[in-house]
């Protein structure tokens, strides 16, 4: 199956389960992973695609590594290696991998091509397609970054038979919030969905539709706004919570679907004392990310100092912040006019 990514000037294709039909023989290619996915699954992807001339970089397993020094260490393998501007970088890995080697792509030698070979089920439904590139920075998360669309995606369910169930569950916190914020009929398909099917069968069919549903729902946004100037910001649903989440804990207790969940009840928490959101579909969201064994709890030590650390998300503007929300299951909108004590009040919901 393949899903047409209609991205003005950058179309592309996602290919689901297509992974066999990659020749890249003609290219040099560069494979970026971790030390993790390359025990895992490097041979399966080196014999299921067709490839001649390749190197590989294999750094660090983490979002901690996700930095300016690990975009430096690539970089600096790739000019050693002499890689020509014509090679093709493949993304091997999760939305960390995606993230760092688009960055990485959309800089060396003022850019190459590259295509995500995604192994996480987050980064088939969400990182590896959209063109978002970054890494975070002592000032927070994925604040220094790039637009930059990957040649194709190649999503292959085989590799998320290794996933555990938190990795599984932290992908359906961002097909969740996709769910919430454009489609309620998505929302009551995940309703319907057996979490052992997901969880323990790893049931490939039900993993492809995930995918398709979620990549369908993000791509619809993303060609009407590919740089974010106004309606990808919905796509932030949670995030603005999320990212202090998971900068206050060093991007070490969280996976970033988890904080992602916690930071959508802390915008449903905003929505509700705000009169927006009604308490029926407030529980009806919070019990379907409690569903799929995601966090919804958070313990702020200090408001204050969680307040101010939501200004530093990219989603600020003349010291306003661009709270994504929603008023109904299916319907996020932007609200930049909240009074401090209102955020103030969520927050402390959360102590
Ligand atoms: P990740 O890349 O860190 O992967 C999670 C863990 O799973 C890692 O330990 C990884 O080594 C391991 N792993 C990967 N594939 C595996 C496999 N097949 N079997 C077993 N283990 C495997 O994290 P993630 O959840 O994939 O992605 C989160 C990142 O994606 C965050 O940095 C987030 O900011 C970013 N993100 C980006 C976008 C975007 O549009 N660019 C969207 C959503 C998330």
């Amino acid at each position: 199956m393949k899903l047409h990514i209609k991205i003005k000037n950058n179309p592309y294709y996602v290919y689901i389960d297509e992974l066999k039909n990659l020749n890249l023989k003609d290219f040099n290619v560069f494979i970026l992973t971790n030390e993790k996915i390359a025990n895992l699954h490097l041979n399966y992807l080196l014999n299921k695609i067709n490839i001649k001339n390749y190197h590989i970089k294999i750094i660090k397993d983490g979002e901690r590594y996700k930095n300016l020094k690990t975009i430096e260490e690539i970089l600096n393998y790739m000019f050693e290696i002499n890689l020509d501007r014509k090679a093709i970088l493949i993304n091997f890995g999760g939305g960390v991998i995606s993230d760092i080697g688009g960055f990485v792509a959309s800089i060396y030698k003022r850019g190459i091509k590259f295509i995500n070979i995604p192994t996480t089920l987050l980064a088939c439904v969400d990182a590896s397609v959209g063109g978002k590139t970054g890494i975070n920075n002592k000032f927070g998360k994925n604040l220094i970054g790039s637009f930059y669309q990957p040649q194709s995606v190649y999503c292959d369910s085989y590799f998320l038979k290794t996933l555990d169930k938190r990795q599984l569950s932290a992908a359906m916190a961002e097909f969740i919030k996709m769910a919430i914020s454009f489609d309620k009929e998505c929302f009551e398909f995940i309703k319907n969905i057996n979490p052992d099917d997901l969880f323990i069968k790893k049931d490939k069919k039900l993993l492809n539709q995930i995918i398709k549903k979620s990549v369908l729902l993000k791509s619809n946004i993303i060609i009407k706004d590919e740089k974010e100037s106004k309606l990808r910001m919905l796509l932030n649903y949670g995030h603005t919570f999320a990212h202090v989440i998971e900068k206050l804990s060093n991007y070490r207790i969280y996976l970033h679907g988890e904080a992602v969940a916690i930071g959508i009840n802390m915008a449903n928490t905003l929505a509700l004392k705000l009169n927006i959101l009604n308490k029926n579909e407030f529980d009806d969201i919070k019990n379907l990310l409690l569903k799929f064994n995601l966090p919804i709890k958070y313990k702020i030590k200090d408001c204050e100092k969680f307040y101010d650390l939501l200004f530093l998300d990219k989603k600020t503007y003349d010291f306003n912040i661009n709270f994504i929300l929603v008023d109904k299951i299916g319907n996020a909108f932007i609200k930049n006019d909240i009074k401090k004590e209102y955020i103030i009040n969520t927050l402390k919901d959360f102590t």
